[in-house]
């Protein structure tokens, strides 16, 4: 067998630092928390002026584990460290990266559209950057955001892009070669081809046995189970599933093992071999417990009390599979339940009992409606808020919310189904039942309705806004007045509860813009207004505010911004703009911005709270400051000294003398090195 540990192809000299971390990388593998350790130690004796790219990968790898080991508060930890390593040495690489894992971590959050939109700009850095370690990592990402978002053939192309980034030649390079292999197994069994998929889940097959690699080898039988499985093949899917099953005791994973039992606790129910199916069902429970894997003991306790159920235990077992349902609705998982509850309908039909399956149908038709109109308000107001946030792809959106639309309207269809099933069965008994349900379907039509013909008065009403910028299609300065006028818990307001984050005012002008205009015309320089309000519009949240303030200069309004989440904003929006230059017709224009800003809040220990005049005020004073410190940069005011009685006076003198005796305490953010200076 070829070692591991020794690197071919590498161009670079590895530095024993670098060495010792492809040890532990290695280590990985088989002990994840003994690894962790290592690297941890390994990072604390690093010596101050170890090499920026030591000190990036030491975190990286960490961070990776850390979100590998579902430590995502520890990996939120270190990326913050890994962001500060980025702009300290203006390296694109490293905050291309630690976006990268910020949308990671967004995606365990679920906070998938935001996951989505921290991932586009990691992209666009990592494209500049252009080493394939990084493009690898970022594309991958954005496959599993991608996948999780259901756009299965984005996320596909995406994982095609990252696997040919991969390195080949080291077992270190063919494990990803295969985990990525699996991956596009995946996607293709989720795009409903199962040719692709299990030709790509042989090719894994192949490449893990010539390594030897048995854990790979488990999870892709596992795959290939779930693909005959979905082919309704569940003979074959057993089969597969018992190798994954075998080979994960063989090397005590215990994770697989799990997985393996409970799948195929699944497939021999299907086969309707319920003796079998219990058999695996209560292994399953067992293990789940020794876990602690709540999810897998509520499965796996539906499957015990089904299995029960199909012996012909049918108080017994329903009893269990109601347990069951009990821990997931504590875990709240309702697509879950519902899918479940379906099971038990079947399981209580075949046992002629009719009544309770009738009852266990109506619980699945109200879980069912719930989610249906879950959906359709999340889906109505994303189609309000995307309204909202441009007016230059209306006509785009226009189309995306029809098509939202007609899927809702395809799953209303679904629910008619539903019903008219249900009516067949048991009709004489549930006709008043059913008629409220006729009723709730018929008012969730008329909403539909609504919603269809508030979006078209939205839709005129933002053609005629005056409160609009014409170039950028930003709001304006008359928008900002307004939305302040109306806001008053932010004028003035004395008392503040101490876990609401502030409010903060972001001011930021273009450096230089002139010249910009002098050298390449007054076109190039409406091209840079438009692309950098895009650029900005990537950092804000959906209740943030983007402003164009006037010439080159823009505001921005976040909303109850945590005061410890404003560096990294900040951060974000200079590297937004000045990581990349904007291309217009056949030049490449470098630009970057100099930023004031501040919390609304200014802290107990000062008393002091500003209305946002004053903090514009100040905001612009930072501005100006930045400006004159050497532009590409920004200054934030970190904290106010005085009590409130001195505060006027103290706006009216001397700021930089207000800051030299510690009355206002400033932050300063650098912003990505330009292009000529650039570290690569
Ligand atoms: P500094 O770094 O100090 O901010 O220098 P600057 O050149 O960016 O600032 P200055 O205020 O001297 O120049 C701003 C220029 O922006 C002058 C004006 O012609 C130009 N400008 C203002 N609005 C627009 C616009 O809508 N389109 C274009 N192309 N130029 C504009
Ligand atoms: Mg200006
Ligand atoms: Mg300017």
């Amino acid at each position: 067998m070829l070692n591991f540990g020794t690197t071919q192809a590498d161009e670079t000299a590895t530095s024993a630092i670098s060495a010792e971390i492809i040890r532990i990388q290695d280590l990985a593998e088989t002990q994840v928390a003994e690894s962790i350790q290592q690297l941890n130690t390994l990072q604390r004796s690093l010596p101050p002026d170890a090499k920026l790219e030591d000190q990036r990968e030491v975190l990286i790898t960490l961070i990776g584990l850390y979100l590998n080991d579902d430590q995502t508060e520890q990996a939120r930890k270190l990326n913050a460290e890994l962001s500060r390593l980025g702009v300290h040495y203006h390296d694109n690489w490293s905050n291309a990266i630690a976006l990268n894992f910020q949308a990671a971590i967004l995606k365990v959050e679920g906070k998938l559209d935001e996951a989505k939109d921290v991932n586009a700009q990691a992209l666009q850095l990592a494209k500049s950057v252009n080493q394939k370690k990084l493009t690898c990592r970022v594309y991958s990402t954005a496959s599993v955001i991608n996948s999780e978002l259901g756009n299965f053939q984005l996320a596909l192309e995406y994982r095609l892009i990252a696997m040919e980034a991969l390195d080949e030649g080291t077992r270190h390079d063919d494990l990803r070669r295969i985990n990525a292999l699996n991956n596009i197994g995946n996607l293709y069994t989720k795009l409903k081809d199962p040719q692709m998929a299990l030709a790509y889940f042989d090719k894994g097959v192949k490449l893990a046995e010539q390594w030897d690699a048995q854990s790979m080898l488990s999870m892709l039988n596992l795959n290939r189970g779930n693909v005959y499985s979905d082919q309704g093949k569940l003979a074959d899917a057993v089969k597969a599933y018992a190798e994954s099953l075998k080979i994960s005791r063989n090397i005590a994973d215990r994770r697989g093992e799990a997985t393996a039992l409970n799948n195929l606790s699944d497939a021999t129910y299907g086969l309707g071999n319920y003796s079998l199916c219990l058999h695996y069902a209560k292994q399953t429970l067992q293990l789940a417990n020794k876990l602690e894997n709540s999810v897998l003991q509520a499965d796996s306790l539906v499957n015990v009390g089904l299995c029960h159920m199909g012996l012909g235990e049918v108080i017994l077992g329903s009893k269990e599979a109601n347990q069951g349902i009990d821990i997931l609705r504590q875990s709240k998982a309702k697509p879950a339940i519902e899918e479940i509850l379906g099971q038990l309908a079947t399981a209580f039909e075949k046992a002629n009992m009719y009544k309770e399956a009738y009852k266990v149908i109506v619980e699945k038709l109200a879980l069912s409606t719930e989610l249906f109109n879950a959906d359709r308000d999340r889906v109505v107001s994303e189609m309000k808020a995307r309204y909202d946030a441009s007016q230059h792809e209306k006509q785009i959106e226009v189309l995306e919310q029809k098509n939202q639309i007609q899927s809702i309207e395809i799953k209303n269809k679904s629910l008619q189904w539903i019903i008219t099933t249900v009516f067949s069965i048991i009709a004489a008994a549930v006709a008043l039942t059913i008629l409220i349900l006729y009723r709730k379907l018929r008012e969730t039509n008329r909403n539909l309705k609504e919603a269809n013909s508030n979006l078209e008065q939205a839709n005129t009403k933002l053609a005629h806004q005056s409160n609009r910028d014409p170039l950028t299609g930003l709001l304006n300065r008359r928008a900002f007045h307004d939305a302040m006028q109306s806001r008053t818990q932010i004028t003035d307001r004395r008392v503040l509860s101490s876990d609401t984050p502030p409010h903060s005012l972001v001011v930021l002008d273009i450096d230089h813009f002139k010249r910009i205009n002098d050298n390449y015309g007054h076109a190039a320089g409406d091209e840079v207004l438009v692309e950098l309000s895009k650029r900005l519009s990537h950092v804000m949240r959906d209740n943030d505010m983007l402003m164009r303030w006037g010439g080159e200069e823009f505001l921005i309004f976040l909303n109850h911004m945590p005061t410890s989440n404003l560096q990294q904003v900040i951060e974000r929006i200079l590297i937004n703009v000045g990581g990349s230059p904007v291309v217009f017709e056949k030049n490449t224009i470098p630009v970057t911005i100099s930023v004031g800003y501040i919390s609304l809040h200014q802290g107990e220990a000062s008393d002091v709270e500003l209305n946002w005049g004053k903090s514009l005020n100040l905001a612009d004073s930072m501005l100006f400051m930045a400006k004159t410190r050497g532009r590409n940069q920004a200054i934030g005011i970190k904290k106010v000294n005085v009590p409130k009685e001195e505060f006027d006076a103290l706006l009216r003198s001397d700021l930089e003398n207000a800051i030299q005796q510690g009355k206002i305490i400033i932050e300063q953010i650098a912003g990505p090195l330009q292009k000529a200076e650039a570290v690569c």
